[in-house]
């Protein structure tokens, strides 16, 4: 196939990551050095190695956030009893392989689980980077989804969807097209920090394409990753419709103080991408080192409200193991004292208010 030239831009700017130990080595960042060949190959059978090119200078700077999210360290070798090889239960709701049905009116589908970077932390180790799609897995996705008219949404997942080629990616959006009853698709994706070259005209025609209502759910952790190709890459999204919103992790070392949280909140909202879901880390096995306690977690959440603008707050969110769901983590107290009689903490002061609300069926006042 040949490439034009925006389309050539992404697959060298993906060839330019790190992939292979050799390079990791040679390239001598800093969290490395000290890693035995034979440890970063055991680290590497467990999830895949690939830092994005991106980034490369500010993580030979040192910039912790960032080299801690892609550079492999011995702690992923650790594993604690609590660890689960699948942390939120992704096989359990799965009608056909690659797809998670868990929720009614939405589905979640893996068309790949390759990823433009592997991120250390990553909830979904042990399918990322191993297990493959292939043409029959779409045609049962693509089945059971049309056979399905509760379904009203469809997420791409992985992996990332967004490292599909032209090709594929546009033989799902007129797969979908073609099912009435789908009418929304949400992609999961990190490209826009860690490959953002990737967003090319093409892409847009092809998602819009669909005439579907597209929706994009960036995964971004930090600040840093908003480079300028990434707010170029943002805008293209908003100025073409597609609404973003933002997925982040909450991550040790990396986001967990409130400076570093505000600032990759409010980043977020200057590149017109609202602020959705923080996620509490979930429990994959050799994540530990990415885990504050959630009680600090809840308590830094609650510190946003009353304070930076609304726009720029996210859900804090828990997914529960054995596919039991995701739920939101309310931070201020909120307690029914008696029947309608509620005690609520203020995000001003902290001060906690008693109010009545009314009844239901209520009585006219004459
Ligand atoms: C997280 C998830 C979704 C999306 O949930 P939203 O709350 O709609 O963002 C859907 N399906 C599965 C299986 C999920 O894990
Ligand atoms: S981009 Fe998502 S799926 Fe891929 S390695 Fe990172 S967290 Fe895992």
């Amino acid at each position: 196939m040949k490439l034009n030239q925006t389309e050539g831009h992404w697959h060298r700017d993906l060839a330019k990551s790190i992939s292979s130990i050799d390079k990791l080595i040679q390239e001598d960042v800093a969290a490395c050095e000290k890693l035995e060949r034979s440890e970063l190959e055991k680290i590497k059978s467990h999830l895949d190695i690939r830092v994005p090119a991106t980034f490369l200078d500010e993580i030979k700077k040192n910039n912790t956030a960032l080299a801690k999210q892609f550079i492999p360290t011995r702690s992923e070798l650790i594993f604690f009893p609590e660890e689960l090889e699948d942390p939120i239960g992704d096989h359990i709701f799965s009608p056909v392989p690659g797809l998670t049905h868990r929720y009614p009116d939405r589905v979640l589908f893996k068309p790949t689980y390759t990823c433009a970077s592997y991120c250390r932390f990553c909830f979904r180790r042990t399918q990322v980077s191993h297990q493959k799609s292939n043409a029959e897995t779409y045609r049962a996705a693509f089945h059971y989804i049309s056979e399905h008219s509760e379904i009203w949404e469809v997420i791409l997942s992985g992996g990332d969807p967004l490292v599909l080629p032209d090709p594929i990616l546009e033989q799902i959006m007129t797969e979908l097209a073609k099912i009435p009853h789908i009418k929304i698709i949400r992609l999961h994706t990190r490209i826009p920090s860690v490959l953002p070259t990737r967003i090319t005209p093409q892409l847009i025609a092809l998602l819009k394409g669909s005439g579907k209502s597209i929706w994009v759910a960036v995964h971004i952790n930090c600040a840093e990753e908003f480079t300028p190709a990434c707010t170029q890459a943002l805008s293209t999204l908003a100025e073409n419709g597609i609404p973003v919103v933002l997925q982040s992790v909450l991550l040790k070392d990396i986001n967990d103080s409130e400076d570093a949280l505000i600032s990759l909140l409010k980043t977020a909202v200057e590149n017109r991408v609202k602020p959705y879901y923080l996620h509490y880390p979930d429990l994959a096995r050799g994540t530990e080192h990415f885990r504050i306690p959630l009680k600090k977690a809840i308590a830094l959440v609650k510190g946003l409200r009353g304070k930076i603008s609304g726009l720029s707050i996210p859900q804090l969110i828990i997914d529960l193991p054995e596919g039991k769901g995701k739920i939101p983590v309310n931070a201020h107290k909120m307690v029914e004292v008696s029947e309608n009689f509620w005690e609520l903490e203020s995000p001003i002061d902290g001060s906690l208010i008693q109010i009545r609300y009314p009844q239901e069926p209520r009585k006219e006042q004459k």
